[in-house]
């Protein structure tokens, strides 16, 4: 949903002019301004004078749907008469991204420029998220080895995008957003229940992801360099889940087809770990879900660390039932999962090093030749930083996941005929 956040606000000239009233004080005029939002009052202040600069930014932001009316008036001790109002501003849905907005007020003397802007809710739902998760009697912390969460703007994206592509995205936006607003209710509560072994349940909880959607599920425990700096997690264990994109429009990337299908699956699978964990509940146990876009974690190396796949040069997890194509998320839990397993997808990483389409198909450039280790020890050869930028102002690029043959080709195929390859090579060394 949209968020109107208000900046600032500047005082040109000021109403009132009788300079023996209690507006003035050592013969400088001031107003005693105050904003509504929504009929309500918002702030206020009690002397501005010509010059003075009020900070907004610690009024708290306002949620709306589609418009929002603001209006600034002048308290002046009498009853309230429109007199006292010096403007008034709709603030529209689709000035989401657009940045830093001004807009004059003028009435009679009085003239002030409000600074203010219209934003994702997206952006401070995060970490509103975040924050629930913190304080559990089992929480698991990050440590000097966790890299931070990249920063997704939704506003930039927006700006970037274009006003068609924005209105299109809005209803998906809005459901997405609902769907985080559950997530969040859910982790608010309390979760401090102790661990508790059920093994017959693994199963139980496996297939109904699966019938729930899920093209693919995993178990592991939760270590401190998968959680993102200055963030924790309520419980240890952790169900995987990830869900295809449609790969056809994915072939689109960079699109606004690739990038609504991109948006459409993290909400049908923030959804879906929703579900899951009110079902891990009826069970007994305690289930907190982590949404498919932002969470605590770093997905990927969750889902390897469960078995699911390997992660291939461009960041992301390569599966054998979905190669680079899925989103992920993920469900913390009190009840105890199987966490020992091999990972039989390693051969990927020797495939990436023979194939390099996504290093070279990457338009910013942001996939190096060499992976950099991280303090941890994880396989890295993004740029998160350079790729971030790109995809935040081009539909969420993906371009590395169209270009990887594991999108377009099985998994076992590929494998096959890599296996094939190295066996024909050892036989002519
Ligand atoms: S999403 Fe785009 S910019 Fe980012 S690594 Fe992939 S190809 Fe490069
Ligand atoms: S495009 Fe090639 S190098 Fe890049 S992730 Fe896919 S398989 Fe690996």
């Amino acid at each position: 949903m949209p968020e109107l956040k208000f900046i600032s606000l500047k005082c040109h000239s000021t109403d009132d002019t009788d300079e023996s009233d209690d507006h003035s004080v050592d013969g400088i005029i001031e107003d005693e301004p105050y904003l509504l939002a929504d009929h309500e009052r918002v702030w206020s202040v009690r002397r501005m004078k010509a010059g003075d600069i009020e900070d907004l930014s610690g009024v708290e932001p306002i949620t709306f749907d589609e418009r929002i009316g603001v209006e600034l008036w002048d308290e002046d001790d009498r009853a309230r008469s429109d007199d006292d109002q010096i403007g008034r501003l709709m603030v529209q849905a689709n000035l989401i991204g657009l940045g830093e907005l001004r807009r004059d007020f003028k009435r009679k003397n009085a003239k002030y420029t409000l600074t203010y802007k219209v934003t994702r809710a997206l952006d401070n739902l995060f970490l509103r998220y975040d924050e629930n998760l913190k304080g559990g009697a089992h929480a698991v912390k990050s440590d000097d080895t966790s890299r931070p969460r990249n920063r997704f703007s939704v506003g930039e994206m927006d700006m970037a995008i274009g006003l068609r592509a924005r209105n299109r995205k809005l209803p998906v936006m809005m459901r997405q957003q609902r769907i985080f607003n559950e997530s969040i209710k859910k982790a608010s509560e309390p979760h401090n229940r102790d661990y508790e072994d059920n093994p017959e349940l693994v199963e139980v909880i496996e297939k109904t992801a699966y019938d729930m959607g899920a093209n693919l599920v995993g178990f592991t425990e939760v270590t401190p360099d998968l959680i993102y700096a200055g963030k924790e997690v309520p419980y240890r264990y952790v169900v995987v889940v990830a869900m295809r994109m449609d790969n056809e429009k994915i072939a689109t990337a960079p699109s606004v087809n690739c990038m609504m299908d991109v948006a459409n699956t993290h909400s049908v699978l923030g959804a879906l770990v929703n579900r899951l964990s009110d079902k891990i509940k009826e069970m007994g146990y305690d289930a907190v879900p982590s949404p498919a876009l932002g969470g605590a974690v770093d997905y990927p190396s969750l889902a390897r660390m469960a078995g699911m796949g390997e992660y291939g040069r461009h960041g992301l997890l390569i599966s054998p039932f979905n190669g680079s194509c899925q989103r992920i998320a993920a469900i913390f839990t009190n009840l105890e999962l199987p966490v020992e397993k091999p990972n039989p997808h390693k051969w990927v990483r020797d495939f990436c090093s023979s194939c390099g389409k996504c290093i070279r198909a990457c338009p910013p450039n942001a996939i190096r030749e060499e992976s950099v280790p991280t303090k941890a020890g994880h396989y890295s050869c993004v740029e998160h930083g350079e790729c971030l930028l790109y995809l935040t102002t081009h539909f969420l690029c993906s371009v590395c996941i169209k270009e990887c043959p594991f999108t377009t080709m099985s998994y076992d195929r590929i494998k096959e005929a890599f296996e094939r390859g190295a066996r024909s090579r050892a036989q002519t060394r």
